[in-house]
């Protein structure tokens, strides 16, 4: 049987790239580069959560985000807060993309699936393998180096660097009065 374009579903389903990015660093952009292969509408969802440890506020986390796709029409960035099969059904989105670094990742994230297929069954949870040069690499550990002074250059892009360092000097060097 040939290539028959009719058979194509015209509505490309759009996926959701949820998760803190507090900050976004080079494992989530590897992971939104793979995504965007496979779909042609991504939003990166950033989590309003109300952590105390967070560097960034939800929407500077945004602004940052934006700013790295500023040149690609295929990368939305929206933040959200409560449910994310709420935020899902509000965009009219039916797919989760989620990153799986290790096997200490799979119990929670299978689970997360599990539970928001329950929530949502229409929904699709997508795993995709990170970059191996990344796979140590987590928002936890850009802070923590960061906050003791250590160089993450080549581990977050451009914007993001920029924010820490200016985080950073106004940490180390407050303003004197
Ligand atoms: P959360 O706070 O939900 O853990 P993160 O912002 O740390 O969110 O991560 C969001 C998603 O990105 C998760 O699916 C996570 O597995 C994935 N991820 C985080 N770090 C990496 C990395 N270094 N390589 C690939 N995927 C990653």
């Amino acid at each position: 049987m040939g290539y028959n374009p009719g058979m194509i579903e015209p509505h490309a389903p759009v996926a959701v790239y949820p998760g803190s990015f507090d900050p976004f660093h080079e494992g989530h952009v590897a992971i939104v580069d793979r995504a965007t292969r496979i779909f042609p509408n991504v939003v990166v969802g950033i989590l309003q959560n109300a952590g105390k440890d967070a560097l960034f506020s939800p929407a500077e986390r945004a602004e940052m985000v934006r700013e790295i796709y500023q040149n690609n029409p295929a990368v939305e960035v929206r933040a959200f807060s409560g449910l994310l099969v709420n935020f899902l059904q509000e965009i009219d989105a039916t797919i989760i993309i989620r990153g799986m670094r290790a096997v200490s990742d799979f119990e929670y994230e299978f689970q997360m699936a599990l539970m928001n297929r329950r929530l949502y069954p229409e929904v699709e949870t997508v795993f995709l393998t990170p970059k191996e040069e990344y796979l140590y690499l987590s928002s936890r550990l850009v802070r923590e180096v960061v906050a003791l002074g250590g160089d993450v250059d080549g581990l977050v892009p451009d914007p993001v660097r920029d924010r820490l360092e200016e985080r950073y000097r106004k940490v180390t060097h407050p303003p004197t009065r």
